[in-house]
């Protein structure tokens, strides 16, 4: 059985603005790693206005935690977002989706079909915790349990 998917470290996923929600529990996970208060993550590195808050990007375009070089600086405390990529509801459910990624996230093993990314993806979310339990606060992007 191949990988469905392998990180190769190129950093395309934390390229762009907006997709990085944080639910609360994100953004308590996220300010002990830095060792700030909640109020100051969002003042500090969330991107202004109303809805669900979100990672804001530098002036380059990737999101304010990303380092070249580095890659991710606050990986121990990062979103659940940012764990549970590629393996988001739309390429789950869409065999069409998870073919468009290909291009854009190098470590998504073409090899292995789609069905088999769907089961790896599914048991790895579940064994991390990464499903939706609040649609209201969580991502759109994480799959509920009965998905
Ligand atoms: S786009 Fe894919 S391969 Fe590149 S860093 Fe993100 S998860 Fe890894
Ligand atoms: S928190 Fe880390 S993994 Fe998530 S987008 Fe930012 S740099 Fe990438």
């Amino acid at each position: 059985m191949s990988l469905a998917f392998e990180c190769r470290m190129c950093g395309h996923c934390c390229h762009g603005e907006g997709g990085i929600v944080m639910s609360p529990r994100d953004q308590e996970r996220l300010a002990a790693h830095l060792g700030i208060e909640v109020a100051a993550l969002l003042s500090e590195y969330a991107r202004p206005g109303s809805g669900k808050p979100s990672l804001r990007t530098g002036e380059d375009g990737y999101c304010v935690f990303f380092a070249e070089g580095q890659g991710c600086t606050v990986h121990p405390g990062r979103p659940d977002i940012c764990r549970a990529w590629p393996y988001f509801r739309g390429n789950l459910i869409d065999s069409t989706s998870w073919e468009m990624i290909q291009d854009y996230c190098p470590g998504v093993n073409p090899a292995a079909g789609h069905a088999e990314f769907v089961r790896q993806g599914r048991e790895y979310l579940r064994a991390h915790g990464l499903l939706r339990d609040d649609p209201a606060v969580d991502p759109n992007a994480l799959i509920l349990d009965r998905d």
